[in-house]
């Protein structure tokens, strides 16, 4: 079950080494809303402590299960977030994803899906290892038996 905890945006740490991470993923420069083509570090640091909450969305999936997947179900309740946080009458929110973007097959730019389309936390340059840690959950490396995958959305 996807998991939803609250934390204080202000409190979200941030590494240049989680954006630097990027370029060994196989993704790098693929996806219009990963690196090299998202923001830069230097403006999530700035914009994200602005937001009033921040929902850290999470959930553990098992190595038989493939990254696309996970990174689907983890979108799919970020979304769920985001159109329920609208019904409550909040305007101002970033829904961030759990690896890169994956809406469609082949990435396109312009995006043709900018309302479906997710960063990646960590490509915004969260260090969400040091995020969970904070929650009170160790990420192990190397992955053997599970693995998670980690979400957000920042709003109000
Ligand atoms: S919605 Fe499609 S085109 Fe837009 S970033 Fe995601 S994969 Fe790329």
């Amino acid at each position: 079950m996807i998991e939803r905890w609250m934390v204080a945006p202000a409190t979200v740490p941030f590494s240049l080494k989680a954006r630097a991470a990027c370029r060994s993923c196989r993704r790098y420069g693929k996806k219009m809303t990963c690196p090299p083509y998202a923001e830069p570090v230097e403006y999530y640091q700035k914009l994200l402590p602005q937001y009033r909450f921040c929902a850290v969305l999470f959930d553990v999936f098992p190595v038989s299960v493939c990254g696309e997947e996970s990174s689907l179900k983890i979108a799919e309740k970020v979304q769920e977030v985001v159109s329920s946080l609208r019904e409550e009458g909040y305007y101002f929110i970033l829904p961030f994803g759990a690896g890169s973007c994956k809406v469609c097959k082949n990435c396109e730019n312009p995006c043709p899906f900018p309302e479906k389309a997710l960063t990646p936390l960590e490509g915004a340059g969260v260090d969400v290892v040091e995020l969970m840690a904070g929650l009170g959950i160790t990420l192990q490396f190397p992955v053997r038996d599970f693995y998670y995958r980690v979400g957000a959305v920042f709003y109000g």
